[in-house]
């Protein structure tokens, strides 16, 4: 009998589930953390205009190290520290191709990104989750658990601000989580411009460390899947040799670079997303829910008059998708919604008093 494709696929790959958000449309889209508004129409068509005046038959040679160029010019870094790529995903999985051998453990905090934990396993990793801390109601991360797990790992992988929690690592902690952890420390700072933090200048101290960073959040342009990553100069040279050639498109680059020269469009953003988070989080604890402290561009909450999962198909069968986070360690009560335009925050929060009873 001959062998089905299928059989020849890695053996630790084939248990896993595939990563996928529910993608059900829905009117009100606050299930992927994505930005509160589109960018500027004056800009979209300056960029077409540009894009349209570039030759599509050329491969993009330079155009990756370029956006890598006005990246570490607005980080304060040597470019030879960054490396940029389709979404901060695609370099986190760059990193651990490169870096983890089957056996080898990779220490995550739990709950966190799944995506994680599913590409070390891909790779016959060992995943060790560390629970976060539960104190006051609110979440933190066990740093010195942290650190001890990570005796012997190849990797630690965190994101600050935490998906689904929201949780930040302060600067002190991330220093010294850089100076304890032995191995290789990645921190995903996806959501950092939402609550202002910045982990880069912890790059010339801590000779392990590695930030993932996105044009997906903040900087509103998820459709254009750019990221980068920010790590030692030598580790970046070994990543190098086994990234696919001419891996950024020259469309990429040059919006990317586009929209890194108009900071001021992050920072009002950012700015219309804390307030706008603010006042959701005030509206969710008056309805009795326990809101978690976030960072991010999302909040998670629990109530206790209705199952999770029944009231998060509730509100989509009132067109308000948000993420159903329940089947995740210790957040069987939780539901997180994103913070969108002040009008879909209107809609998610009277969807809720409407099913909540209030
Ligand atoms: N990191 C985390 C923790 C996320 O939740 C997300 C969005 N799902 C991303 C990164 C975004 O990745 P990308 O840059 O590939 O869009």
């Amino acid at each position: 009998m001959s062998r089905r494709a299928e059989e020849f696929v890695r053996a630790t790959v084939r248990p896993l589930a595939a990563y996928g958000p529910p993608r059900d449309p829905a009117a009100v889209a606050l299930h992927l953390n994505e930005s509160p508004s589109d960018l500027p129409a004056e800009l979209k068509r300056e960029l077409a205009a540009q894009l349209q005046a570039l030759d599509w038959s050329r491969y993009p040679i330079t155009d990756g190290a370029r956006l890598a160029a006005d990246l570490a010019r607005a980080h304060g870094l040597d470019p030879s520290g960054v490396l940029v790529g389709n979404g901060s995903n695609e370099l986190l999985q760059l990193l651990l191709f490169a870096c983890v051998d089957p056996g080898d453990t990779v220490v995550v905090a739990e709950p966190s990104f799944a995506l994680y934990s599913l590409q070390a396993k891909a790779l016959g990793a060992r995943v060790v989750s560390v629970p976060l801390r539960q104190g006051q109601g609110e979440f933190r991360f066990p740093v010195e658990e942290l650190a001890r797990a990570s005796q012997g790992a190849k990797v630690v992988l965190l994101g600050s601000p935490n998906n689904p929690t929201g949780t930040t690592l302060s600067s002190e902690d991330a220093a010294r989580l850089a100076r304890e952890v032995p191995c290789l420390l990645g921190i995903d700072e996806a959501y950092r411009d939402f609550c202002g933090q910045d982990f880069a200048p912890l790059l010339a101290q801590a000779p392990r460390l590695v930030l993932f960073r996105t044009f997906s959040k903040a900087l509103a342009a998820a459709s254009l899947r750019a990221g980068c990553l920010l790590g030692p100069p030598a580790l970046c040279a070994e990543l190098r040799k086994v990234q696919l050639p001419y891996n950024l498109s020259a469309f990429t680059s040059l919006i990317g670079r586009a929209l890194l020269a108009r900071p001021e469009l992050v920072r009002d953003r950012a700015r219309l997303v804390m307030a706008e988070r603010e006042r959701v989080g005030h509206a969710l604890r008056e309805l009795g829910a326990t809101v978690h402290a976030s960072g991010a561009n999302f909040l998670l909450f629990e109530q206790e008059r209705r199952p999770a999962n029944e009231l998060h198909a509730a509100l989509f069968r009132r067109g308000v998708l948000i993420r159903n986070v329940s089947s995740a360690p210790g957040l069987s009560r939780a539901l997180r919604v994103s913070i969108g335009a002040p009008a879909l925050n209107d809609a998610f929060l009277a969807a809720l008093r409407a099913e909540m009873g209030a």
